[in-house]
């Protein structure tokens, strides 16, 4: 798709909104930090998965060959506490909420990134960006395990816009583990090393920290800088300070050319947090009788930089809105079909706008404004309105070619409505509104239009 004007992203490296230019021309690498598979992820979680793929359709939409990955954090000690504490391996433990993280996604129609690494299989990777930097003098040994020294880093801090970043070059206590010595805590989970003390009996034995599986899985899967890196806000500071510092004290290079955050979802009066015991997951959504995506469409109603105040009524105004999207989209579908059967040409102005929007560092509620805007334009012929808006629904991913297929009606329902198109004809209006209710029942709406009755799904 033409560009009217060239993408703009809100870096939170240099605070602002500015233009997307990779260097390398159309190909694009974007890096999102995955789930940590431990208990099922709330849609708080969901939402950074959500928005990165909104950017990675806008990349492609724009005309950038991505190569995206996003990684599995199977090994930190939320995982190994949680594996002992239900008495699994580690790895089966994880695969469980693995599984239902992926099917959560595909629930959403998030794409699948183009690579998955997890963090057990680049143990190695890890082992040696640990032996550069402790070779650099960035890293040195402690008592329980290997640690990045953030004294000797000019600049620590910047992403997070840190105010107190160490004066000297003392170990301070905000140095972080990059490995950690095997403890009694650790169960069977560790790995070879050659890292340690032989007199303390710890040689040979351990496992990462949590912010070296990104750098080592980035480097090893994209490279060593990449162009996007995507992830919650609440992951700028520890997590993305120290995958920066680690990084480019390993390469020399920047480790990302653009930094992206994604904000949280709340529940009204406090954040959503597993440790606040008022997660919602994306089961209850579907428990309460909502499609996975009305919880998606809830999320093009804010910027994704925005704060979100989840509320079930909140959640009911979008389900209901985007029933009535793909109704609209059915119908232009009807009369396309039914009266011209031909295949649209997107409609240049509207794409325009669209683009517009989408360029504007995502501005996604303007963009789904612009969808009504177009329904309700009748300006254009249906076709074109019809092909127009699965334009736009790349990016939105609300998959709205559904809404275009024929309905498939049971046979009982069609019956029970040419038996209430029967009773209409010879005025016997109890039967036919007892016939209605019983069309109801089954699962169906009727509206009687001047084409005849039009059967929708509740
Ligand atoms: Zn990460």
């Amino acid at each position: 798709m033409a560009l009217t004007s060239p993408l703009q992203i809100y870096d939170t490296l240099a605070r602002g909104v500015i233009p997307f230019r990779p260097p390398a021309g159309k190909k694009v690498t974007m890096y999102t930090c995955g789930p940590t598979v431990y208990a099922p992820a709330h849609i708080g979680n969901l939402r950074t998965f959500v928005v990165s793929d909104w950017w990675r359709r806008t990349l492609e939409w724009s005309g950038y060959q991505v190569e995206s990955a996003m990684n599995v954090t199977d090994v930190d000690d939320k995982t190994i506490k949680g594996s002992r504490e239900a008495g699994l391996p580690l790895a089966g433990f994880t695969n469980q909420y693995e599984k239902t993280f992926f099917a959560d996604l595909e629930s959403l129609n998030v794409e699948r990134s183009d690579i998955v690494p997890h963090a057990t299989e680049y143990i190695k990777n890890m082992i040696e960006m640990i032996k550069v930097l402790l070779a650099k003098d960035f890293a040195y040994q402690a008592d329980d395990g290997i640690y990045f020294r953030i004294a000797k880093v000019k600049g620590y801090g910047a992403l997070a816009q840190l105010k107190n970043q160490p004066s000297d070059d003392k170990e301070t206590p905000s140095d972080f583990a990059l490995w950690k010595f095997w403890d009694e805590a650790d169960g069977e989970v560790s790995w070879e090393a050659p890292f340690g003390d032989s007199l303390a009996n710890k040689a040979g034995k351990g496992r990462p920290g949590w912010h070296i599986e990104c750098s080592a899985m980035i480097r090893a899967v994209l490279g060593d800088t990449i162009d996007l890196h995507l992830g919650g806000t609440d992951l700028i500071f520890p997590h993305h300070t120290n995958e920066i510092a680690q990084s480019e004290a390993v390469t020399g290079q920047p480790l990302a050319r653009h930094w992206l955050h994604i904000a949280f979802v709340n529940m009204a009066g406090g954040k959503m947090a597993k440790s606040e015991g008022n997660t919602i997951t994306l089961a209850d959504i579907i428990n309460h009788g909502f499609s996975p995506l009305a919880y998606r469409y809830w999320l093009l109603s804010a910027h994704y930089r925005t704060l979100m105040n989840f509320s079930w009524d909140a959640l009911e105004s979008s389900a209901i809105a985007l029933k009535k999207l793909q109704n609209r989209i059915a119908d232009l579908t009807t009369v396309q079909h039914s009266v011209l059967d031909k295949v649209g040409t997107p409609i240049i102005e509207y794409l325009n706008k669209f683009t517009e929007a989408i360029n504007n560092d995502l501005n996604l509620p303007v963009a789904l404004s612009i969808v009504w805007e177009l329904l309700d334009d009748h300006n254009f012929a249906p076709e074109n309105t019809l092909v127009t808006i699965l334009e736009f629904d790349k990016i939105l991913g609300l998959d709205l070619i559904s809404a275009t297929q024929p309905l498939a009606i049971p046979s009982e329902v069609a019956q029970l409505l040419a038996d209430r198109e029967s009773a209409r004809g010879a005025g016997d209006f109890a039967r036919a509104d007892s016939l209605r209710q019983q069309i109801t029942t089954a699962g169906y709406t009727v509206d009687d239009t001047s084409d005849g009755p039009k059967l929708r799904k509740i």
